[in-house]
Order: C-alpha cells, then structure tokens, then sequence
C-alpha cells in the first residue's frame, strides 16, 4: 500500500496536529519530511492538550513510530525537550519510536542567534520568521556547509566543521549583525551532550520508511506550514525555506514518488495566516478579532495572534492543482457558527483582469482585489454533529460550495478541537 501525504493547502496553522492524531490511529508511521520547530502542532486528547513542534503527531498513539525525515532541520535541544516532555506524561515509552534521519541539518546556536539579528534589524519590514534558525540551517544545506545529525558521530570530523562555522558565522555575527561572538568550547560540549541523548534515535530512516512500506506496512508522511508558505510557489519571500508541497515528501522522507498514494489537503474553513505578507481575504475588523477568539488563533509556537479572513478559494484551488490533492480534511467548521451571511472569495481581480489561479509576483499579490460570493450562515453549534445529516442546511451547502470551488471533495470534517469531533466522509488510505 502507497503512502499517504497530508499537507496545509493555506498558510499553515490549518489544524494538521488533530487530524495527523486522528490518522495516524490507522497508521504504522508517521514520517515528518521538511520544516523544523517553525511548525507547531496542537493536540487535545482527553481534553488534555500538549504542542508539539518537531516529534510528528502519532506520537500520541503508542506504538506508532514516528518518523524525522532528511529534509528536516533539527535543533536538538528542543527535540530533546520534547522528547523529556512527552515522556514525563508516559508517551514515547520505547526508544524505537522515534526515528531521526542521520542526514537532516542540525540547527545550531548560531542560526537561531542570525535569525532573530536579521530580523531585529530588518525593523518594520521583517518577514515574521520564529526566529528559530531554521532559515539559516536550510541556508547552510544549500550552501553545503551544514551539520547534519549524522556527523555527530563522527567526533574528528564533527570538530573540524563545527570550528569553521563557529568561525565563519563569528565573523558575520560581530561585523553585519552587531552581536557577541558565540564560544566555540561551549557550543562544542552542548553538541556532546546532544550526540549521547540522540544516539538511540539515529537512523538511515528513508530504508525504514522503504522497508515499512514494502512489508505492507501504513505511513503517513506529515507535512508542516502551509501551500502558501512553499519556497518556491507562496507568497514569497514571506514564506517558509523549504518546500511544503506533496511533491516534497518523497525526497524529504527518502521514498521514490510512485510510492505515495492518497494526498490529503487539510483545509480551514476560513482563512489564517501568521506573520507579514500578503492575505487578500483579511478581516482587519471585529469580524477577524470574532474569529481570532473563537478560533483561538494564537500561534501554537510563538502565541502570535494569527491574521483571519473569509475564505479564499484561490489559495486551496491552487494547493489542489499543485499537490493533486485527493481528498480535503475540512477543520473548524464550527468557529463559523453565528457569523450570517458568510463570504468567500471565489476568484482574484489584478488591475481589471479576473483570475482563478494566484499570481506569481509580489507586486500583484499587493494588487488583489478579492471578488466574493454571499453564503447564508447558520446559527446553531456543530460541535456535536457526528455526521452531514447532523449539520445545518447552511452549514451543508457552505462546505459543498467550497467542496465545488476549490475542485476536490471533502473527505473528513472537523467540528471542534477533540479527536471524536470528526466526520468521515471518505478514505484516507
Ligand atoms: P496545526 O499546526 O495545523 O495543527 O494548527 P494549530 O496548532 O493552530 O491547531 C489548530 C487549533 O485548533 C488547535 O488548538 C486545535 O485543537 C484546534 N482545532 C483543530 N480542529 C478544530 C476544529 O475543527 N474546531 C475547533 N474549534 N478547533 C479545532
């Protein structure tokens, strides 16, 4: 059986933590292929809730095993936070859960300390990163002069290309970016601590997750931020540094293309983002705050209040064409309650022409005027509706509209942040 790619089909924060959760009860493995701890995940179970930024999110379901892919960017000392967290409340009782790619990029003290430089002094312009080095550590991938979690072991080697660094970035640190040279016997011993507390979970991962598969084995690869936050087909340069497209997850899990099955789109029934740059259906208004609390969208890793708007069909039309998405993982529903009539924006128009499709440049995303369509609202709650029937007319016909819009079908429905406010509505696998 192929595997099964869920991803963000706006810019990100779409709920993936609960239904990444909800699936990986029917799955084997839950591989994570890009990103690092930018992405953060929250969970409720038992109404109990618990963030996760960089442990994929089966790892509330024991016995899963979880999955940290080449193509992420890994700062060790938060995932062995995380790890310390998870088991202190009696997950991750087995070491042979987690699995980290030997050929993932170590972050290191010197990109979360470049990041958060560059963006103070970026002052009013910056790009709303976290301010966690994840650009800088994919910049130093690109740049070939990165650290991965393999080279750990190779203590020689390791000191030699930690000192260049520690050299190199001393320089930019004191000359461009007006701070104070980090000490490289510090650094130095911190990584040792690392390279023993991480040694059980080192693994050439991508032949596990071939070697999963092919003994028939269900995986599902998880994917962090959103469609409109990809490198290379967001809304650059506000945007994430690595591809967050299905496309990404065979060469960020270590899997041929052909072995990836069913892409799932989680999608939010209205629109987020959070951090600057474009967002054509924002509501700068009391509607956005009305949502910004009942949708308790406040950033999962920074407590940002994220920006809300109506629906943007543009966007997740988009993320299908890009990812061939198969099936929508529809979330929130629930938050839209009490708002009568509800909007969504059905297409684009830049300077007098009408589009489907996003454009490619900044200077026209600043140019959007979003052209809406009025949906009747409903009043009543959803969080106890367990299937369509259960819903409201209104509530119906707004998710078969978007359904319509976007072009692909809705195959699971969230109505409310715990694991049985769900509604099936078609596979996964
Ligand atoms: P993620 O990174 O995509 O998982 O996004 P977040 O961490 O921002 O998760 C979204 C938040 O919404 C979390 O607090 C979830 O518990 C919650 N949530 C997820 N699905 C639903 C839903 O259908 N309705 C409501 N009201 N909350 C949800």
């Amino acid at each position: 059986m192929p595997a099964t790619v869920v991803i963000g089909t706006q810019w990100g924060d779409e709920g993936k933590g609960k239904v990444v959760d909800l699936l990986a009860a029917d799955a084997d493995l839950v591989v994570r292929f890009h990103g690092g701890n930018n992405a953060g995940h929250t969970l409720v179970v038992n109404g109990e809730k618990t963030v996760l930024n960089l442990v994929p999110a089966g790892v509330l379901h024991p016995g899963r095993v979880c999955v940290m892919g080449s193509g992420m960017v890994i700062d060790p000392d938060v995932l062995l936070g995380e790890v310390d967290a998870l088991r202190a409340r009696g997950y991750l009782a087995d070491d042979r859960w987690l699995r980290v790619s030997e050929q993932a990029h170590l972050i290191m003290a010197y990109h979360r300390l470049i990041d958060r430089a560059r963006e103070r002094l970026r002052g009013a312009g910056n790009i709303g990163t976290t301010g966690r080095g994840i650009g800088p550590a994919y910049e130093d991938k690109m740049a070939r002069t990165g650290i991965r979690v393999g080279d750990l072991f190779d203590e020689e080697g390791f000191r030699e290309a930690l000192a260049r660094n520690v050299r190199e970035k001393n320089g930019y640190l004191e000359a461009l970016l007006d701070e104070r040279p980090l000490s490289f016997e510090e650094l130095y011993s911190c990584c040792e601590v690392h390279r023993e507390r991480l040694r059980p979970f080192v693994a050439d991962t991508g032949a596990e997750v071939r070697a999963a598969l092919a003994a028939g084995q269900r995986v599902l690869l998880e994917g962090a931020q959103g469609t409109m936050l990809d490198i290379d087909h967001g809304t650059y340069p506000f945007v994430t540094s690595s591809n967050t497209l299905a496309g990404s997850a065979a060469a960020g899990a270590g899997l041929p293309p052909r072995l990836i099955g069913r892409v799932i789109g989680l999608t939010k029934a209205y629109t987020t983002r959070v951090g600057s740059g474009p967002f054509p259906t924002e509501l700068a208004n009391a509607l956005g705050d009305r949502l910004r609390a009942d949708g308790d969208e406040y950033g999962a890793t920074t407590g940002r209040p994220r920006r809300c708007g109506w629906f943007d069909a543009v966007v997740v039309r988009n993320a299908v064409a890009l990812s061939g998405i198969d099936g929508l993982a529809l979330t929130k529903l629930d938050v839209l309650t009490g708002i009568d009539p509800l909007r969504v924006c059905v297409a684009y128009e830049i300077d007098g022409a009408h589009r489907d499709m996003p454009p490619g440049t900044l200077r026209a995303w600043t140019r959007i005027r979003p052209i809406y369509e009025e949906l009747p609202g409903w009043r009543e709650s959803l969080g106890q509706a367990r299937s369509l029937d259960d819903l409201p007319g209104a509530a119906r016909r707004y998710v078969e509209r978007l359904s319509a819009l976007v072009g692909a079908p809705v195959v699971l429905l969230s109505v409310g942040p715990q694991r049985d406010q769900t509604i099936r509505l078609g596979d996964v696998f």
